[in-house]
């Protein structure tokens, strides 16, 4: 087994003539938090989507666990332990909070919960889903419907749903955007509890959450890499500071 449980070697990706990422090498250390930031633009977006192969690159390569899975579909990696989480809440807004987390354990486990399925494994189901709740802080929001759950819960809810499809492999993409403090400090506190037995990749915006969360930090600017390294390295950077400053 290689160290790195997601290597990009030398990833571009055009735009009819605007290349938003390019000549990119990513990799990403098992077990680790990585952190992908950069200013507005950077090609941060187009980065994850070419991760989660939402996009197909214009070139080079993507290896998950050492295979190459450059010309996968994003369902087949699904399958195989790379789960993505959305910036827009990607919940059922009106299944309640634990038909939603239970929904991801039946795609996980590839079975249907019907009433002619035996009464164990529907209280099998629901058991595991309500101690996912409780993982997540949600087990008395467990019978509320998703689109009734405050902001911060509804991102909750979304990370537990993607813990029950059992991820080597999280990506989430700006897991605190859109909220406030309290709100910010709960998910945050959320990821470094859950980050056990996984490798977790986020796009993020607050750099308060990358500094307390983040091992590895690779900061874009202009589609390339600017710098790469542990926050207290990183934010010293002259080169990222003017990125971001403008200085
Ligand atoms: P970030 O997420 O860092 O803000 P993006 O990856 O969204 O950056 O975008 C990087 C650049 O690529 C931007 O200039 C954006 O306008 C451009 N871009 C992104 N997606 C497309 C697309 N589908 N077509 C054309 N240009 C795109």
């Amino acid at each position: 087994m290689t160290d790195y449980i997601l290597e990009a070697n030398d990833l571009t990706k055009s735009f009819g003539g605007f290349v938003a990422v390019n000549g990119v090498n990513l990799r990403i250390k098992r077990g680790s938090i990585h952190a992908i930031i950069g200013p507005n633009g950077a090609g941060k977006t187009t980065m994850f989507n070419l991760l989660t192969k939402f996009i197909t690159p214009t070139s080079g390569k993507i290896m998950f666990n050492g295979k190459d899975i450059t010309n996968w579909k994003a369902s087949e990696i699904a399958t195989k332990g790379i789960v993505r989480s959305f910036q827009i809440s990607a919940v059922f807004p009106h299944l309640t909070a634990l038909e939603n987390v239970r929904l991801s354990l039946q795609t996980r486990l590839g079975v249907s919960y019907h009433f002619w399925r035996s009464k164990a494994l529907l209280s099998e189901l629901d058991a595991e889903a309500v101690a996912r709740l409780d993982q997540v802080g949600l087990k008395e929001y467990a019978h509320l419907r998703a689109v009734e759950l405050p902001y911060g819960r509804k991102r909750a809810l979304e990370i537990a749903t993607t813990l029950g499809l059992e991820p080597e492999l999280m990506l989430l993409d700006e897991p605190t955007q859109g909220m406030g403090t309290e709100d910010v400090g709960a998910v945050t506190g959320l990821i470094g509890r859950v980050r056990e037995g996984r490798t977790i990749v986020m796009v993020e915006h607050n750099l308060g959450v990358v500094a307390e969360l983040a091992d590895t930090i690779t900061v874009l600017a202009r589609g390339e890499v600017l710098a790469e390294g542990p926050y207290e390295e990183v934010s010293r950077n002259p080169l990222v500071m003017e990125a971001y400053m403008g200085v």
